[in-house]
């Protein structure tokens, strides 16, 4: 069978322990499953957490993915990456983590349900997630918003 290579974006945070570093190995990971492959890479932004009990700085990028998975199956392999690199289950919502792995938009689908919602539904408000995707596809556009991230990025600067 023929695999179509779906191109997927997914925001990365961390703020535990060496934040670089986790981001790395969350890549390495991604990259070690044979659906997957990792096209670009935003640098990373130093964000103050939403939220939650006084914690670190988060560290926040965003990355072009293509893969071969349906977006349920690759929400399963991300959330494994992140278990793998020791989040805890059941740790508190807005707390801190070691890895966050978001997918903020698989092509220009649309779903919600209890499991997953794509677009990510709060990609649109968050700086951290809109300034890096930017600098590595500005020109993408928002499947419900009809906005192009760059266009996003620049009306949330000026609110
Ligand atoms: P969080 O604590 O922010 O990492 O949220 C984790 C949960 O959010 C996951 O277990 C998913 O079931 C759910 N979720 C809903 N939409 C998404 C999405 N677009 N990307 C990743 N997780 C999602």
């Amino acid at each position: 069978m023929r695999h179509i290579w779906h191109k997927v974006y997914l925001g990365i945070g961390s703020n535990l322990g060496n934040r670089g570093r986790n981001v790395e190995k969350s890549l390495r990971l991604l990259e070690a499953e044979k659906e997957i492959r990792v096209k670009k890479q935003s640098s990373l932004y130093k964000t103050k957490p939403v939220g939650g009990p006084k914690q670190r700085d988060f560290k926040n990028g965003v990355v072009l993915i293509e893969t071969t998975l349906a977006v349920k199956p690759l929400l399963k392999v991300i959330k494994s990456i992140e278990n793998k690199l020791g989040r805890k289950k059941g740790a508190p919502r807005w707390g801190p983590r070691v890895i966050d792995l978001d997918i903020l938009v698989y092509e220009q689908l649309v779903l919600k349900s209890k499991l997953l919602s794509v677009p990510h539904p709060r990609m649109h408000k968050r700086f951290f997630v809109l300034a890096p995707f930017a600098q590595i596809a500005s020109r993408f556009k928002h499947p419900l918003l009809n906005k192009t991230v760059g266009k996003l990025l620049s009306e949330l600067e000026s609110k």
